[in-house]
């Protein structure tokens, strides 16, 4: 699926992140799911065999913004990012939305890691 595929695929898309921009079909991204609600890409710097992003179109800053108004959008993410999981042959994975720069996020638009594809330690660091 091509950038402006998945762009297209959607509904309006907004934000001033990289993430706002990529949705927005400005910066190319490697597409696995699109729908009117959300994209999902790979992400750019893998943790894994398999690390994708599952973003809303809806510009939420961090999880910490997101509200009763929310509620559907936040289990159409989670049902989309097991979804994918699933596509790219997982059948073990791990979901993580950090929130907050202390808790590592660095773009501030919302995002569901999908992570898999080799054994995973925990706790994280
Ligand atoms: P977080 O640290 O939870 O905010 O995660 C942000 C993630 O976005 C990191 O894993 C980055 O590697 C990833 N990322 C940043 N820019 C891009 C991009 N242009 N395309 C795909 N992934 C990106």
């Amino acid at each position: 699926m091509s950038s402006s595929e998945a762009a297209a695929a959607g509904g309006p898309a907004g934000g001033d992140t990289i993430f706002g921009r990529i949705l927005r079909g400005e910066i190319p991204c490697d597409a696995v799911h699109s729908d009117e609600l959300c994209l999902a890409f790979r992400d750019v710097n893998p943790q894994a065999p398999v690390h994708v992003l599952v973003i809303p179109r809806e510009p939420i800053p961090q999880l910490a913004d997101a509200g009763e108004g929310h509620r559907e959008l936040l289990g159409h993410l989670l049902l989309v990012a097991a979804q994918v999981a699933r596509q790219e042959g997982l059948s073990s994975w791990r979901t993580v939305i950090n929130s907050g720069a202390e808790a590592g996020q660095t773009v501030f638009h919302l995002h569901v890691h999908v992570i898999g594809g080799r054994p995973l330690a925990w706790p994280p660091g």
